[in-house]
């Protein structure tokens, strides 16, 4: 990988890893598409005025739709931007990365790296051979930001539809829509207006965690729903599950024996954290469930997709009690 050394613009690295911003449509039917057929170099070619803004230099670390990411992909993703964020001849990283778990990917990465310099995340809802496909605009937008001072240390960034999101709160709420992705709670981070980068508020802090080893220990996620049995619970604890994160009703909670199956978990190891199916607020200590009696972490404005993720890199850094993981999430509001 070599970035332009003689320009006098910030130098980028597009780290490609598929997803529908490098789609290609295909002929199963009008809207069908490949996810991550494109390279990255002929994504760019379509932006308008990029060599304007950055020298660019291009790497793949995968070319699949983000539905098949894996932590494997994100250790790898995780490692080669903390080696490029060290080379003084690097001074932003912008991934592009299919939309479904951009935010989990964005949550990993911001929790593992420590790099000040900006690492910024892009997508697309429609593929770059759709007529008017929003790749083009994001992969511009997602450059500007890159590109831009005050991008620096705000851990890592989403920008799509001309908005700038901080990774603990963004997520994707339409399946169709380009403005997909929201942060519901708190709001973006900031805007990119025809002006340039604008930002509005800083990101929340960082937990300052290690990048564990691999493979992340399973946590898995339940869905809780009126007449709830504790199946679910059962299940994912025999399959060896070392966390649970409950996707519960309201303020993260669950029918009686769902609970009580959690309880019991709990008491024999198995991390457990409420967090909720309520896309807006938080999941709060001892409001309707004792957490201190069943041993239970409260989410905060963690979704369950984000739990999930820090729960696993906090299982894999050792960090195993109740107290100590309750700790590591109040450190991230
Ligand atoms: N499911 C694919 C993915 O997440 C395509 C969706 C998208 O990128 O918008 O990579």
């Amino acid at each position: 990988m070599t970035v332009p050394s003689s320009s006098p613009l910030p130098r980028i690295v597009i780290l490609a890893t598929g997803g529908t911003i490098a789609g290609a449509a295909d002929a199963r039917s009008k809207g069908g598409y490949n996810a991550g057929a494109v390279p990255a170099e002929t994504l760019m070619a379509a932006v308008p005025g990029a060599t304007e803004i950055a020298g660019i230099a291009f790497e793949t670390v995968a070319a699949i739709g983000s539905q098949d990411i894996t932590d494997a992909v994100w250790h790898a993703l995780a490692h080669r931007i903390a080696v490029l964020a060290a080379r003084e001849d690097v001074d932003a990283i912008l991934v592009t990365h299919g939309t479904d778990t951009m935010e989990e990917t964005a949550y990993f990465l911001h929790l593992t790296l420590s790099t000040q310099k900006p690492v910024v995340m892009v997508g697309a809802m429609r593929p770059s051979t759709a007529l008017s496909g929003d790749g083009p605009a994001n992969l511009r937008a997602g450059l500007m930001v890159a590109a831009h001072p005050d991008s620096r240390g705000r851990g890592i960034l989403v920008v799509l539809n001309d908005t700038i999101h901080g990774a603990r709160d963004v997520t994707k709420t339409s399946t169709t829509q380009v403005e997909t992705f929201q942060s519901p709670n708190l709001g973006p981070l900031g805007y990119v207006t025809a002006n340039g980068v604008a930002f509005l508020r800083a990101p929340g802090a960082r937990a300052a965690l290690q990048l564990p080893p691999a493979p992340l220990p399973r946590v898995s996620i339940l869905y809780a729903h009126a007449g709830m049995d504790a199946l679910l619970v059962e299940a994912a604890i025999a399959a060896g599950a070392r966390g649970v994160v409950l996707a519960g009703v309201g303020d993260g909670n669950a029918a009686r024996p769902v609970l009580e199956a959690l309880a019991e978990a709990a008491r024999s190891g198995v991390a457990v954290v409420r967090a909720s199916r309520c896309p807006l607020g938080p999941v709060l200590r001892n409001i309707e469930v004792s957490d201190d009696a069943a041993g239970f972490v409260a989410a905060g404005l963690h979704s369950p997709a984000k739990a999930r993720v820090l729960l696993q890199v906090l299982l894999a850094s050792g960090i195993t009690a109740p107290d100590a993981i309750q700790a590591a999430f109040d450190r991230t509001e």
